[in-house]
């Protein structure tokens, strides 16, 4: 039944989803400076849709289901839908800013299986500068209850300017927390929905990068850094990865050296123009789907929409309308513009997921 799976590798039909994102609410109590979403109206996935989606589970495979948002804890049954889901057969995964963590862990506890927590900042300061509110001691209290509770957490750092050098205080903080793993990904400084509707987008792009050809959203040049701090970058996860040898080898850090220089150093030396920016390996669209508030489907967080699972639909039919085999197509055959500055790829081996 699995081997049902590497059918959607055959071509460009999905005829199983082993993982699918949904985006719970787009309502959010933190202030990022690299986000719109929160400055927007909150809606809240209907109970109803997640009830048509949680009956799709057995005939797609949805194995994996990442709750995120918004904030995913701010969806009022945020509890109860993970639960529903759990009870669908779903390894239930939790993304959240951490704020609300320590204050519901009880739900947290009876609710997922896992839990993934943004920490931009090393220090109470940058994490208030990034994220808009103090809550750097908060968020790693939260961290600390949920692995009291027996659940894995893995810290994810989004890595800009304001936090680049903070790196090592960010894996001391992450360690000190007992958490399971951290991880490291570039600042997105072009999307222009996959952090809400971004104000500006498109106008600052002809003068930000005329050289390199990508739209940079309103924000995104202050997040992006200079060559010479590119330069400080480089020296800095060379220093990393001395000092954390045993964390790497432990897997207490998610990416090696070689893959953080490969996806920081890299990437944001292309960004100032002295590199160019390689397409990652990545096939997210061939075994994931992202599902917003309302319905709305696209192939992953970077990529438009292709349509919208609607009361009444099958999601097997939704997920193969012609506007979505035609995304798929596109980004296989490289042709699709946001792969290349993609700073969220995902890549499963065809034994990966069979094994998912
Ligand atoms: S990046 Fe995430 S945590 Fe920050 S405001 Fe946007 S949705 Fe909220
Ligand atoms: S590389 Fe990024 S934008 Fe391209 S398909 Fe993968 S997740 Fe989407």
């Amino acid at each position: 039944m699995r081997l049902k799976r590497l059918l959607n590798f055959a071509g460009d039909r999905l005829h199983t989803l082993p993982l699918l994102v949904m985006y719970l609410t787009d309502g959010c109590n933190s202030r990022c400076v690299t986000c719109d979403i929160w400055r927007n109206p909150r809606r809240n996935m209907r109970l109803e849709l997640v009830e048509e989606l949680a009956a799709a589970f057995e005939e797609l495979q949805i194995r994996w289901v990442l709750l995120s948002g918004g904030e995913a804890m701010q969806h009022p049954h945020w509890p109860q839908i993970a639960q529903r889901l759990r009870a669908a057969g779903a390894h239930v995964m939790l993304l959240t800013n951490g704020l609300l963590l320590r204050k519901q862990i009880d739900a947290v506890r009876d609710s997922v299986h896992e839990v993934i927590v943004s920490l931009d900042g090393g220090t109470a300061a940058t994490y208030q500068a990034i994220r808009g509110v103090d809550a750097f001691d908060l968020v790693l209290e939260g961290v600390r209850a949920v692995r009291a509770a027996g659940l894995p957490v893995t810290t994810r750092t989004t890595v800009q300017r304001a936090n680049f050098r903070e790196i090592p205080q960010i894996i001391d903080a992450g360690l000190a927390a007992d958490v399971s793993a951290l991880s490291f990904l570039a600042v997105d400084v072009s999307s222009e929905f996959a952090f809400g509707q971004r104000p500006g987008a498109g106008e600052q792009a002809a003068n930000q990068t005329q050289r390199l050809d990508i739209p940079i959203v309103n924000n995104g040049a202050s997040q992006m850094l200079t060559p010479g701090e590119v330069d400080e970058l480089a020296r800095l996860i060379d220093e990393v990865e001395q000092r954390y040898a045993g964390a790497f080898a432990a897997g207490r850090i998610a990416e090696s050296p070689e893959k953080l220089r490969r996806i920081l150093v890299s990437y944001f030396r292309a960004l100032t123009g002295q590199g160019a920016l390689v397409a990652p390996r990545c096939n997210a669209p061939h075994f994931s789907t992202v599902i917003e508030v309302d319905g709305t489907l696209r192939p992953c967080y970077f990529l438009p929409a292709y349509g919208k699972f609607r009361s009444g639909d099958t999601l097997a039919g939704a997920l193969n309308v012609p506007a979505a085999v035609a995304l798929r197509q596109a980004y296989r055959t490289g042709q699709r513009p946001e792969c290349a500055r993609c700073v969220c790829p995902l890549y499963k081996s065809p034994r990966a997921l069979l094994e998912m």
